[in-house]
């Protein structure tokens, strides 16, 4: 299995449009910018989207424009799922796995499109291609959200992008021998957002679940470029 981070922003992604500040010039400057957090799961040559960014079109042609076989959609926020119309006229438009009030809220916005809508609930598995998908329940108010544990053969990968640090045991109890942790860092130690987690919660966050390699997403610009765990746009990771 091959997963790869399309995506590494937050909501209005680096550099932020109309912004002036170092890491936003940097990133024009350099091109090496974070387009809005979503992953691509590979397996057995099927492809898996995990959320649909607004940023969907660059991300599958900077990807090499892979056919989608399902999409699997967190929460109903704008930067996690508004980019699912990208498919229109590009291909069929794939089956969509989501928890019940996040498929109606999303799937209400897309209702000139005609796709496989199909529920799944948090701590209940279900596979794809090969790969077992466990949602689980995190905490981003007030937005229902769900992260997501994917395992294949014996690698376990966990992910959580838009998550304050009080995540419910239940999910924390999932997390354990992880391979790799992807998780919320929108802000730099220091800042307090009620809904998600600074760079400093990342680390703790890590320090508690000890996973192999972890890797911070949803990043804001308001993050130094130069921090251990940082995850880039179009970083890979194979998994056995
Ligand atoms: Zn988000
Ligand atoms: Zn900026
Ligand atoms: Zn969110």
């Amino acid at each position: 299995m091959r997963l790869t981070l399309l995506g590494t922003g937050d909501a209005v992604g680096t550099p932020l449009v109309g912004c002036d500040c170092p890491r936003c010039s940097h990133a024009k400057e350099t091109g090496l910018s974070r387009l809005r957090t979503s992953l691509l799961i590979e397996n057995g040559g099927k492809h898996i989207l995990i959320d649909s960014s607004p940023d969907l079109r660059s991300q599958l042609l900077r990807s090499g424009s892979p056919r989608i076989d399902a999409v699997v959609w967190t929460h109903g926020h704008f930067d996690h799922f508004i980019g699912f119309g990208e498919f229109y006229r590009v291909q069929k438009i794939p089956p969509v796995y989501a928890a019940p009030q996040v498929l109606d809220y999303c799937a209400g916005y897309f209702r000139f499109l005609s796709f496989e809508r199909n529920t799944i609930e948090p701590y209940t598995a279900f596979e794809l291609f090969g790969v077992t998908i466990t949602p689980f329940i995190v905490t981003h108010p007030p937005a229902f959200t769900c992260g997501m544990l994917f395992e294949t053969g014996k690698s376990r990968i966990g992910f959580t992008s838009d998550t304050n640090r009080n995540i419910p045991k239940e999910s924390l109890d999932l997390l354990h021998d992880l391979d790799l942790l992807l998780v919320d860092a929108l802000v730099p130690e220091g800042f307090t957002i009620e809904k998600h987690m600074n760079y400093a919660d990342a680390c703790s966050l890590a320090q508690q679940l000890a996973p192999k390699e972890f890797r911070c997403v949803h990043i804001s610009h308001f993050m130094p470029g130069d921090l251990p765990h940082l995850g880039t746009d179009g970083e890979t990771f194979e998994f056995a």
